[in-house]
């Protein structure tokens, strides 16, 4: 079949990887792809949200599949357009994409179908936002209720962070229309996980968990980033941990949304906080929910599945995930994002990168790449996030070593990234 993949992350990449070493897959566009992409699939120079530009492209090349990497184009109803022609795709109608789009809408669905998640409040009013925080006091979390990059989240100390993060959003207008209403909600404390599951709109099959690295700096120091990376599986999400999860959290989401009217297909990315009962117990609860699979996550499942991909995705599309059973490799794989000098600030762009082939012939690695193009052969950044250096081993500690082996076997003065990833995982 001819397969479409949106997007040009590193996610993507591993996306076309794992689909183009599928039997059903004959060919594999990408739009609008990358320079690594380009190895595995022909890309098409369409960007991720031309919503009509993409459907006129699936249409012309009659795509029997397409597969919607980021949350912009989902949320912009790209596959309810595509299933209105005919055309099967993966990922959740805008509908469903709501319980990423709108954090009031997804904390008001966990609430009605009794998912455990933090206590929270929804405001337009500055002044009843304000009272919220007053009423349960600080620490306490304000969040934009709308797409913001991950920059609309605030983890207020002080009351009184938490009443700018409140001006910012409701008065200042920092985030547009994604932050005319806000959710204020309880502090939950404990160890942060991820949680992958594949819906149908009626069932759950799970995934894989994992753990990301937001910080820039070594230990979790400086700005927030798209992800510097991850590693899976998270030790920290057990086995009968992860049971729970599906029982208490997927499960009853996907029911739920069923019971709204907006069934949910595609994948359920569910970050989690795990702590404590008063017993000491681990207790699981939903932060947040995004709609499609993370970038770099989603580079450590794809390199850790076993299964066919492609008959996974198309499964999920056709309410037919009863019928797949996946296999993963026991191994972790685990992935270093480079990124540009400057990132997440204003960073340096057009530098040429080298060593791909020193870097991919390291024992069990594989470099995706995100921010890149090709240029006269070259191999140029034109991102913040460049490259994921993705390394599977047996153990988490080997690698990391794999993944660092790979990193400095690339040629890129421009680049840098963290040199702890997976910390937490080694050290346990
Ligand atoms: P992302 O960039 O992960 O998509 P987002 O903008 O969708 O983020 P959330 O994931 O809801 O927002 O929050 C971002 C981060 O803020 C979380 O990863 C977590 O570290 C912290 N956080 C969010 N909600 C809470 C909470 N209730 N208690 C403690 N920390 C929280």
């Amino acid at each position: 079949m001819k397969v479409l993949v949106v997007g040009s992350g590193g996610r993507e990449h591993a996306l076309c990887w794992a689909i183009q070493n599928s039997p059903l897959c004959d060919t594999l566009y990408c739009a609008p792809g990358n320079a690594g992409i380009a190895d595995v699939a022909e890309c098409v120079a369409i960007g991720a949200e031309d919503v009509d530009a993409l459907v006129r492209f699936a249409q012309d090349k009659a795509i029997d599949f397409v597969v919607v990497g980021p949350e912009g184009p989902l949320v912009l109803g790209l596959v309810d357009k595509l299933i209105a022609l005919g055309i099967k795709a993966f990922g959740p109608s805008a509908a469903a994409a709501e319980l990423e789009g709108s954090k009031g809408f997804m904390k008001d669905i966990l609430a009605k179908y009794g998912v455990p998640t933090a206590a929270y409040g929804r405001f337009k009013d500055v002044e009843a936002a304000k009272d919220f925080v007053r009423k349960n006091g600080a620490p306490i979390v304000v969040k934009a209720d709308g797409l913001a990059a991950g920059k609309g989240v605030t983890v207020a100390r002080t009351q009184e962070e938490a009443f700018a993060a409140i001006d910012e959003a409701l008065v200042e207008g920092r985030f547009g229309a994604a932050g005319a209403e806000v959710v204020v909600e309880e502090f939950l404390d404990g160890e942060e996980v991820s949680f992958f599951a594949l819906c149908d709109g009626e069932s759950a099959l799970p995934l894989a968990s994992a753990q990301d690295h937001k910080a820039v700096g070594d230990g979790d120091t400086g700005p927030n980033t798209g992800g510097m990376g991850a590693y899976s599986p998270a030790p920290a999400l057990t086995p009968d941990l992860q049971a729970r999860v599906m029982r208490e959290i997927v499960e009853p989401t996907v029911k739920g949304m069923a019971a709204e009217g907006r069934p949910f297909k595609g994948v359920l990315f569910a970050g989690l906080m795990i702590g404590k009962d008063a017993a000491g117990k681990p207790v699981p609860k939903t932060l947040e929910f995004n709609v499609r699979f993370g970038d770099p996550e989603c580079q450590t499942l794809m390199m850790r599945l076993k299964s066919d991909a492609l008959a996974a995705l198309i499964a999920a599309a056709d309410g037919q995930l009863k019928n797949i059973d996946l296999r993963w490799h026991d191994e972790t794989a685990l992935c270093v994002v480079m990124a540009a000098n400057g990132y997440p600030g204003d960073y340096v762009k057009n530098t040429e990168i080298k060593g791909f082939e020193a870097a991919n012939a390291v024992e069990g690695v594989t470099v995706f790449h995100a921010g890149t193009k090709l240029s006269e052969g070259r191999v140029l950044s034109i991102g913040g996030r460049v490259l994921g250096v993705t390394a599977k081993a047996p153990t988490v500690a080997e690698a990391q070593k794999r993944a660092y082996q790979g990193v400095d076997a690339l040629d890129w003065p421009d680049g840098f990234c963290r040199r702890d990833i997976g910390w937490r995982a080694v050290g346990r």
